[in-house]
């Protein structure tokens, strides 16, 4: 089925204690389509860029099947750049630069083919353009997704809780949760959050796992051991993608499929983080990732 998905396709410049690089490819919407290419070949790219993104790198996008009709060029002008350091334990991390460049006015044009998306992951983004995405399709999707972070809680938080009435799921980090609803406990998080809109949450806890609410269910996935962890950017948008990519290909949204999603989303993002940038979402495979997903589930399985 379809899966729209809007978000950042942008530059990164990122520290980690392992090293640094100068500007890679990044953004939400990349790791987002990237990832979920591996779920359905019905992915749709929304979103904008300079005339200084590499061609090299939309033909990536195009070579992993994903629709591209949606993504502007703006001549003249330069794309979304985002400088980050990671902290020593690589859980956290500071925004040392954001310059929104050709996000600052972004109109978000949506091709017709896209208007009758089954499903839209609304990546990290400016919460009005999210809201506007959704405005500007035919019909209620089956499942809309919404990504957000602490930058837009500082200065749109007015617009995001607007957005958070329109999506049927959230997914933050543990930190911004905590922010969002002002409340330390993740379950009194989740109740304040849930009662802003969306019907599931997943809270993020970076390598420490993710946590799905809806109603009274939880579900907790663990984070996969790994021997080495390069660089976490996009990780949260990489889970993103596979959690969406696997309800979009599976067409079940019952909460064991929920449950199951969030796994996918998770071995997907432990790919992510093992090398620098989108370096490790280029040459998967379904047999490497269901490898990777036999390992949570041995991970967390017991018997009582
Ligand atoms: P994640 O590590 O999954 O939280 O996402 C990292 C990606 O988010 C990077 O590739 C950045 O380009 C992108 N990003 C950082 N800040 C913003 C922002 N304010 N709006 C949209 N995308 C952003």
């Amino acid at each position: 089925m379809s899966l729209l998905v809007v978000g950042s396709v942008a530059f990164d410049a990122i520290e980690t204690p392992f090293g640094s690089t100068d500007k890679i490819v990044g953004g939400a919407a990349t790791y987002i389509s990237l990832c979920a290419s591996y779920f359905t070949k019905d992915v749709q790219l929304v979103g904008v860029v300079g005339d200084d993104f590499p061609l090299a790198d939309i033909e990536h996008f195009k070579s992993r099947g994903i629709d591209i009709e949606g993504l502007q060029i703006k001549q003249g002008e330069k794309s979304f750049f985002w400088h980050g350091r990671y902290h020593n334990d690589m859980n956290g991390r500071d925004t040392l630069v954001t310059e929104l460049n050709v996000l600052a006015d972004f109109d978000p044009i949506i091709p017709e083919s896209y208007k009758n998306a089954d499903y839209v992951m609304l990546g990290n983004l400016t919460p009005k353009i999210q809201q506007t995405v959704l405005e500007r399709l035919n019909k209620r999707p089956k499942l809309v997704v919404m990504d957000t972070m602490n930058f837009w809680m500082d200065i749109a938080l007015d617009d995001l809780k607007q957005t958070l009435k329109m999506v049927d799921v959230l997914t933050i980090n543990d930190e911004e949760a905590r922010q969002l609803s002002g409340e330390h406990s993740l379950l009194k998080a989740a109740r304040v959050i849930r009662a802003m809109g969306p019907q599931y949450l997943i809270i993020k806890k970076g390598e420490h796992g993710a946590l799905l609410f809806h109603g009274e269910n939880l579900f907790f996935a663990p984070g996969l051991l790994l021997e080495q962890v390069t660089d976490p950017t996009g990780a949260g948008d990489t889970f993103a993608g596979g959690f969406i990519g696997h309800l979009a290909k599976t067409g079940d949204l019952s909460f064991e499929n929920m449950k199951r999603a969030v796994i996918y989303g998770s071995a997907m993002a432990s790919f992510c983080v093992e090398k620098f940038g989108t370096e490790n979402l280029l040459n998967l495979n379904q047999d490497i990732i269901m490898a990777r997903v036999q390992e949570f589930s041995k991970l967390s399985h017991f018997q009582i």
